[in-house]
């Protein structure tokens, strides 16, 4: 950040008073522009223990397959978002969405959120974000070809709970955790 989106005058970077970490400040106006992380939220759709993925037809990471996802705009829930997500990249509707993942990445400054369900319906198609949309069982995943850690942390998951979830049939659990810059080379 060079210029205050306030003012449009330069902007400096110190520790406000009262505070103990970096800014950007704007002397000008006293602008304290605050930097937050940003929530990335989607689904894991699955239909008979198949899941929907769908191939990126947009950088970062294209051609490169993912579960429907994407930053949250102002004014929605996280659902909402997922489910907006979910619409725009593979016109898929999920019913009983369910919160599975909750996935700190600290060192991009992110979360992501990924809500399970199962598709209401078999009319997805790719929309403009995406190349293709096609349902995978556990043994087509293209593992080396997913788009982020995230994903492929959250499918792994998916599958050995829903081993151990079918026999006693109870519901998938919620995760909470977090990926760090050394986990990615265990994923
Ligand atoms: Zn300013």
């Amino acid at each position: 950040m060079k210029f205050c989106s306030e003012c449009a005058q330069p902007i400096s970077h110190l520790v406000p008073e009262g505070d103990n970490r970096m800014r950007f400040v704007c002397l000008h106006c006293d602008t304290v522009h605050y930097q937050n992380p940003r929530i990335v939220a989607g689904t894991l759709p699955t239909y008979k223990g198949q899941v929907l993925l769908c191939k990126r037809a947009i950088e970062p990471r294209k051609g490169y397959w993912t579960l429907p996802a994407g930053f949250m705009e102002n004014g929605e829930t996280t659902e909402q978002g997922a489910l907006r997500e979910t619409l725009e990249e593979a016109n898929a509707r999920i019913i009983h969405p369910h919160l599975y993942t909750m996935i700190a990445v600290p060192h991009i400054s992110q979360v992501h959120i990924f809500f399970h369900g199962e598709l209401a319906d078999l009319d997805f198609f790719a929309g403009v974000e995406s190349q293709e949309v096609q349902l995978f069982n556990e043994q087509d995943i293209p593992w080396q070809e997913l788009a982020f850690p995230t994903v492929s942390t959250t499918l792994r998951r998916f599958f050995s709970d829903r081993k151990a979830t079918e026999t006693q049939s109870v519901p998938l659990p919620t995760h909470v955790f977090d990926i760090l810059p050394q986990d990615r080379l265990k994923l």
